[in-house]
């Protein structure tokens, strides 16, 4: 599952490349689309709703459509210049559209569909607010997740239901700089907003081009006196069995979620920065 700041980095590359760029062709390599052709119509802008690109696009007739794609676990979009080559198997390319100045192709899309605009709210309303998006609504965020209280925090982050971004690695770092053990029911931890705010901080920080990195190089005093520990990229997130960054306690891993369930992940957490969750009482 990609983070929300992959998505967010794919969009600004896409509109960089093809924002007011008129369609020479377009190649839709789904059953479902497979006669699309939206050769002459106009790129408007293409924008990020959580997970998903929306591209949307119009005709010389002002007709409105939106290309939405989801990577999944493999996707991803590529811009080339018209023509060049590309560094995926044509096999597992998905969508193809030329304009005059790039080429856009969508390879291991996980999801691609070709909607009316204003019917994008059937396929992308359920999503809940969308920590990069400009009307991040923490406070509605709060809401629905403590509409289930007894669901983990660690797998209501990742619910897009909830809010819309997140993916294990924030969901990871940010339960470990709020303090949080990921199995704690959602309705036991103390200030979830900490927990947000740490997930919204770290994918605005990795927008850039850089690596995604969320230990700041600076580091905490006990990394600075830790040795080779200050190389981390994360302070959890596949750190299993290496000392915490913070407290030197092995970070331990373990699995979250229902087994065989969609919701498994892995999980990294330290045991003595995010205690475990109380048990719950017997009857
Ligand atoms: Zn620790």
């Amino acid at each position: 599952m990609p983070e929300g700041d992959s998505v967010w980095r794919a969009c600004a590359e896409l509109h960089a490349a093809l924002a007011g760029q008129v369609l020479t062709a377009s190649d839709f390599r789904v059953p479902r689309f497979a006669t699309l052709d939206l050769s002459g119509w106009t790129v408007q802008e293409v924008v990020p709703r959580g997970k998903h690109l929306l591209m949307r696009v119009s005709s010389p007739e002002d007709q409105r459509l939106t290309i939405r794609s989801h990577l999944k676990m493999e996707g991803s979009w590529q811009v080339y210049p018209p023509g060049g080559r590309w560094r995926k198997p044509g096999f597992t390319a998905r969508c193809i559209l030329r304009t005059a100045v790039a080429d856009a192709v969508g390879f291991s899309l996980g999801e691609l569909e070709v909607i009316r605009t204003d019917q994008e709210d059937a396929a992308v309303g359920h999503l809940g607010p969308d920590l990069l998006g400009p009307d991040w609504d923490p406070a509605e965020a709060e809401r629905r997740v403590h509409a289930a209280p007894d669901v983990p925090i660690g797998i209501a982050l990742l619910d897009q239901r909830n809010l819309a971004g997140i993916g294990n690695i924030y969901r990871c770092e940010a339960c470990f700089l709020g303090g949080v053990h990921p199995a704690t029911p959602a309705g036991q931890v103390a200030d979830v907003q900490e927990v947000f705010a740490h997930a919204k901080r770290l994918l605005k920080a990795n927008l850039g081009s850089g690596r995604r990195i969320t230990v700041p190089s600076t580091g905490g005093a006990v990394l600075a006196r830790g040795g080779n520990a200050g190389r981390s990229r994360y302070w959890v997130y596949r750190r299993g069995n290496q000392p915490c960054l913070r407290c030197r306690t092995p970070i331990q891993h373990g699995v979250l979620g229902k087994p065989g369930g969609e919701e498994e992940r892995d999980i990294w957490f330290c045991p003595r920065c995010q205690p475990a969750p109380p048990a719950p009482p017997r009857d």
